[in-house]
């Protein structure tokens, strides 16, 4: 059934509510917000100018000393808190996320799951990760050396529109459990999911000051949100992000930069074709392949290729892709029409180029505005935009190899570097091939769950796909100043004490280094 014939399940005098409570100090231009599947709008939001993010700022500010005076057990209480009303709730998020970005609701679902579990991680680690730990210190005994961690103050979250529920939050969450306030601007297309987060966070006891959303296009009120912030954790496109790090960098503010990728999956001799299957199935047409972390790019080895690509294909036609506010349909809309028209153009120009369509390749307007079929391809090269650009669509190529050595190659030839799945029945022989893989997470015998619900270890992108990692310590320690504290109990470690001539000092301390090197204690 066409959406537009389909009554929204959000309520529009709920977004209504939350559209007005965006902080701005005047009347605004108003940004119209889409429905996907019917291409209706369904509210404006207003388009906050660069004065109004200062001001967020500036509260943000003034009530971050008092949140990162809490002790972390209550802050942590708090996030444990918003976990539970995310799982009550998750009827009107899963609505009004599914309604602002057009994904099917087993989609909007994973996004539940995702903010649910990095809630409970970092709410029970926060207090280790923030623990004052103790180093080596100068001298064995003689320096007692601590490190400190302390919120770096605001930190700015700018999030894309594909994951709306858990990129608008679970990078913030574990800024909060740091002691910082948080500034978060939403992509243009969703900004109803992060403004109903905000609420719920809210309702779990974090200040309102502390955790605030600021509405408005990236050129303006993203841009204010680099420029104010002391730390911005930016997740979107490798230009956009470019622009940001620059911005930052000039600043000499610092930011992790969560970007684009073009990533591949690597099907091995001994994989279980079946398991190999459903998992590029996952891997390729999950919200659409409108998913940072998502294949476009299938290499299979050449004795099981054709089986491979006759069950994909196969699978692939059998995908319910339709509107609906119920679970059942498997793909959901693109976001709007500049994706669509970035999908068509790299099919096209595949095609045009000599590429095949084994199935798909087409928009179905019929289902609504921005449909577009699940699409395998074979026969991609490197002159076409496909080959090497990321389409973030539901859009894949297939290819063979003949060495796993071919296969790694192959994988590598890419600016990006952001997520790959190896498959195998040997795991020692997967993470051989993992560790030659150049991203920052790889899946064996998974598509990307493995490695992005493994929330305790860090994720993100090298080369063009990223700077720094969200998850784990290393996705809490990049929202804290290390600070190191020495105390010096006897002597000074680079003077001579009082009366000793410096030739007996430098003697002395020739022989202590000789010392220290053999020592397993001082390393
Ligand atoms: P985008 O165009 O780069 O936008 C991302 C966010 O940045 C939006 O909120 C946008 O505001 C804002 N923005 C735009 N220009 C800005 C500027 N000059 N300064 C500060 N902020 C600015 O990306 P998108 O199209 O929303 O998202 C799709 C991309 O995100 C894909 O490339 C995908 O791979 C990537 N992504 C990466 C990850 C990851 O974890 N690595 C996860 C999800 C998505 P507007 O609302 O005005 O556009």
């Amino acid at each position: 059934m066409a959406l537009s014939k389909l009554p929204a399940r959000a309520d529009s005098a709920a977004l209504s509510r939350l559209a007005s409570s965006v902080p701005t100090d005047e009347t605004r231009e108003e940004i119209p917000v889409e429905a996907p599947y019917s291409g209706i709008n369904i509210q404006t939001i207003p388009a906050s100018t660069s004065a109004d993010v200062s001001a967020a700022v500036e509260r943000a500010r003034e009530a971050q000393p008092a949140w990162a005076d809490r002790p972390v057990s209550e802050r942590a209480e708090a996030v444990l808190r918003f976990h539970d009303l995310v799982l009550d709730e998750r009827r009107e998020l899963l609505d009004v996320a599914q309604l602002e970005s057009g994904k099917a609701r087993i989609d909007a679902f994973e996004e539940i799951l995702d903010v649910a579990t990095t809630a409970r991680h970092y709410a029970h680690r926060a207090d280790e990760y923030l623990e004052p730990e103790r180093r080596k210190g100068a001298f064995p005994v003689l320096t007692d050396t601590r490190v400190y961690r302390h919120p770096v103050g605001v930190v700015g979250v700018i999030s894309p529109w594909n994951y709306p529920l858990t990129l608008s939050v679970t990078d913030a969450l574990p800024a909060l459990l740091a002691g910082n306030a948080v500034v978060v601007k939403p992509a243009e297309e969703t900004p109803f999911s992060a403004l109903l987060l905000r609420d719920l966070l809210r309702e779990a006891g974090v200040p309102n000051d502390s955790f605030q959303v600021v509405t408005g296009r990236g050129s303006e009120a993203g841009a204010a949100l680099v420029e104010e912030s002391d730390f911005v954790c930016f997740t979107g496109g490798t230009e956009t992000g470019r622009k940001v790090a620059e911005q930052a960098g000039a600043n000499l503010t610092d930011c992790s930069l969560e970007l684009g990728g073009k990533n591949p999956m690597v099907v091995l001799p001994d994989a279980d074709i079946g398991k190999a299957v459903s998992g590029a199935i996952q891997g390729c047409f999950t919200n659409a392949g409108q998913l940072c972390i998502a294949f476009e790019r299938l290499y299979v080895h050449e004795s099981i290729y054709d089986e491979f690509l006759d069950r994909l294909v196969r699978r692939t036609r059998g995908l319910d892709l339709s509107p609906g506010y119920d679970f059942g349909p498997d793909v959901g809309s693109l976001i709007g029409s500049d994706q669509l028209e970035t999908v068509e153009s790299h099919v096209e120009d595949a095609l045009s180029k000599g590429a095949d369509v084994l199935t798909g390749g087409r928009a179905r307007p019929d289902l609504g505005p921005y449909f577009f079929e699940p699409t395998v391809l074979t026969g991609v090269s490197d002159e076409m935009e496909l080959a090497r650009e990321e389409t973030f669509g539901p859009v894949v190529a297939v290819e063979s190899f003949d060495s796993v050595a071919d296969a790694i190659e192959l994988a590598n030839d890419s600016e990006y570097g952001l997520n790959a799945s190896v498959w195998t029945e040997d795991g020692d022989r997967g993470r051989k091939v993992a560790r030659q893989i150049e991203c920052g997470t790889v899946n064996i015998n998974d598509a990307y769950a493995a490695a992005w619900a493994s929330v305790d270890a860090p994720m993100g992108g090298m080369k063009d796909s990223g700077l720094g990692r969200r998850h784990g310590r290393e996705g809490f320690e990049k929202y804290t100043e290390a600070q190191t504290v020495a105390e010096q109990r006897a002597g000074s470690v680079t003077a001579p004490p009082e009366g000793v001539p410096d030739g007996w000092y430098a003697k002395a301390m020739l022989v202590s280094l000789r010392a220290m090197k053999r020592l397993p204690g001082v390393r």
